[in-house]
């Protein structure tokens, strides 16, 4: 019996159409984009904040904040001596690609070799709107609760890479890191994982050296474009 294929013709919304947009643009300046994800207060700014320190003499950095209302984010991480730029989105909860498009203007992208773009906090939609970084980043964290998986699954499901933060905490709060893997191993199988504490640094060097593997990685498939 023949073998049938069936071909099913993706239909671009209009934000994954801009998202494929953004993309390229950091392709065409070779730069390697990441969007973190989290709920708020798992430590995103203080792992941007810890990434700075530790990546800047080998890398030009820049960080997209997003948030509701204010730029506390993006001035911490303009204090850790990145290129900063605030994006806040008047109450939406998430950031699209419309709003990406419009920070990336702001950058003079071909300098900088990481741009890191920090998502609202919040565990439900962020996942549902591609911005066109390359990699998908959910930072959960201990105090949160190990139920996590199970209960906002759609994050978990899509990301390339976990952080899991505030490990100095486990012995003081309820936290089964086996029911919580077992859960993050069901909606993404595989799925690199990273316990950290940006408060000890314990387990920040491992992440680092991801970052600076997937960054060499990149630019060595990603040949800024030389054609148009
Ligand atoms: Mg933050
Ligand atoms: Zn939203």
């Amino acid at each position: 019996m023949a073998k049938r294929i069936q071909v099913v013709e993706k239909i671009l919304s209009a934000n994954d159409r801009l998202a494929k947009e953004n993309q390229q643009r950091l392709d065409k300046a070779g730069v390697f984009g990441l969007n973190f994800m989290a709920s708020p207060g798992a430590g995103k700014t203080s792992l941007i904040e810890h990434m700075i320190q530790r990546l800047s003499d080998q890398m030009e950095l820049a960080v997209i904040d997003g948030d509701v209302a204010t730029s506390i984010d993006a001035d911490r991480a303009a204090a850790a001596g990145a290129t900063a730029v605030q994006i806040n989105t008047g109450g939406e909860c998430h950031l699209d690609a419309v709003m990406l498009h419009g920070a990336l203007d702001e950058l003079d992208l071909e300098s900088f070799d990481l741009l890191i773009v920090e998502n609202v906090g919040n565990l439900i939609c962020p996942m549902s709107f591609q911005l066109g970084t390359h990699r998908n980043i959910l930072i959960a964290s201990v105090p949160e609760g190990d139920d996590k998986p199970y209960k906002y699954p759609g994050m978990y499901r899509g990301v390339d890479a976990l952080v899991i933060n505030k490990i100095d905490l486990l012995p003081y709060v309820p936290f089964d890191m086996g029911y919580f893997r077992k859960g993050v191993e069901i909606l993404n199988p595989g799925l690199i994982t990273f316990p950290l504490s940006c408060r000890t640094g314990e387990g920040l060097e491992e992440w680092m050296n991801w970052i600076k593997d997937a960054l060499r990685e990149h630019s060595r498939t990603k040949e800024p474009s030389t054609e148009e």
